[in-house]
């Protein structure tokens, strides 16, 4: 099964739960359009390399695509796909005025020198430029890709349409229209719902551990943010290994590890674990924050967390998801949990649209009230249709989309 297929399950069963339209279902289970490119870079050696990349936009029934661009040598027409599916979802939950997004590009970054960096990002951006743009879809940052790259997307795009053009693309460096507050936002959401997933269990952040998997963007500011609210870190990993200290860890100070040696492995009184054993660590939340497909049916059995909070885009497949609901683990889906970042992208997008800039505070606030809402939503619809989260989360979703495409129009 591919990827898309098994995105559809919850999907499917949110759709059967809501006795959903069959007209409507079948709209939303399409993507609107995928779009393939190839894009020459001159490399640093004089020769021209010529990679592939994608931009697909799931839906724009609530507004303009919205959602990331990753770099990454696994990246395929499916996955972008998947995850603009997913982002389409991730915006209805949230109630932002946006459908759903996502591009990639089939590299590994770490293969190019800066040069070649930007020189494949203006590329991608050149090649898509037909069907990008403030009112119609919007990139922002995901997989490997960063403030500075969007800057360079920025710079690119303004070039082609001949005017400045800062709302065409969120996550970007603070002095060209980003946002305060848009670094830490996906960490910052997927904290606040851990939060609120424990206060419903009437856990103390005190009296809880975590283990958090993966430390890029997402992974680490979840560990700081879960960190300073007095939860106990015990576990975190990055792409080279896991590492483990029952007494607690302070992420700040493990970032400064990473900085110096390249890894968060080997960081002073831990002791190395492999992934496996930090998926199925007896603690009180596990967050996800590195990849799809993590909780399988192979270690599901094996997860002791009461709270599982899904950083990472669709890291649970639907297999797991059977196992952790008999098991009787709250799961907080990627949907719901890990919308922070775009809900500050759309902040970002309205302070460049109306050129007036708020403070850190006032993006904080308004993201965590407004995730704080969602949140509850989704938890106060499962518990009226008797469902897990996931699937009331899409069911969330499907409500909104299905009354927009209604007064389109559209079914
Ligand atoms: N890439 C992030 C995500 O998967 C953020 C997308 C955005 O800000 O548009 O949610």
């Amino acid at each position: 099964m591919n990827l898309f297929e098994m995105a559809k399950i919850p999907l499917n069963k949110a759709i059967e739960v809501m006795k959903l339209d069959p007209s409507a279902a079948d709209i939303i289970a399409t993507p609107e359009r995928t779009l393939e490119v190839s894009i020459p870079v001159r490399m640093d050696d004089g020769t021209t390399k010529v990679f592939t990349g994608y931009r697909s936009q799931h839906s724009t029934i609530m507004g303009p695509a919205k959602g990331g661009v990753r770099y990454h040598p696994g990246v395929n027409m499916d996955e972008v796909k998947t995850l603009a599916f997913w982002m389409t979802c991730k915006c209805a939950v949230a109630g932002l005025p946006y459908g759903g997004g996502k591009g990639g590009i089939v590299v590994d970054p770490s293969k190019l020198s800066e040069r070649e960096l930007e020189g494949l990002t203006r590329g991608f951006i050149d090649r898509i430029a037909p069907i990008i743009g403030e009112k119609m879809d919007i990139p922002a940052p995901d997989m490997n890709t960063n403030a500075k790259i969007m800057g360079w997307m920025m710079d690119e795009f303004s070039k082609i349409k001949g005017q400045f053009e800062p709302g065409f693309v969120t996550g970007k460096p603070i002095c060209l229209g980003g946002s305060l507050g848009r670094n830490a936002a996906t960490g910052r959401g997927v904290m606040v719902a851990a939060g609120e997933a424990i206060k419903a269990l009437g856990i103390k952040p005190k009296q809880a551990t975590c283990a958090v998997q993966g430390f890029g963007n997402v992974g680490s500011w979840t560990a700081k943010l879960i960190h300073d609210m007095g939860v106990k870190i015990v576990a975190l990993s990055d792409i080279n290994g896991a590492i483990h200290n029952p007494k607690g860890m302070n992420p700040y100070d493990v970032e400064k590890h990473l900085q110096k040696t390249g890894s968060v492995v080997g960081y002073k009184g831990s002791k190395p674990i492999s992934n496996e054993e930090l998926l199925a660590m007896d603690v009180t939340i596990l967050a996800p924050c590195a990849m799809e497909l993590q909780l399988t049916k192979a270690n599901a059995a094996k997860v002791q967390a009461k709270v599982i909070v899904e950083g990472a885009n669709g890291p649970t497949t639907p297999d797991a998801d059977k196992i952790l609901d008999k098991k009787g683990i709250l799961v907080v889906p990627d949907i719901l949990a890990n919308g922070g970042g775009v809900t500050v992208s759309y902040f970002e997008w309205v302070q460049n649209l109306y050129r007036y800039f708020w403070t850190e505070e006032e993006v904080i606030e308004k993201q965590e009230s407004l995730m704080i809402d969602a949140f509850k939503k989704v938890y106060d619809t499962a518990k009226e249709h008797k469902v897990n989260m996931r699937t009331a989360a899409y069911i969330v979703a499907l409500g909104h989309l299905a009354e927009a495409m209604k007064y389109r129009g559209m079914y």
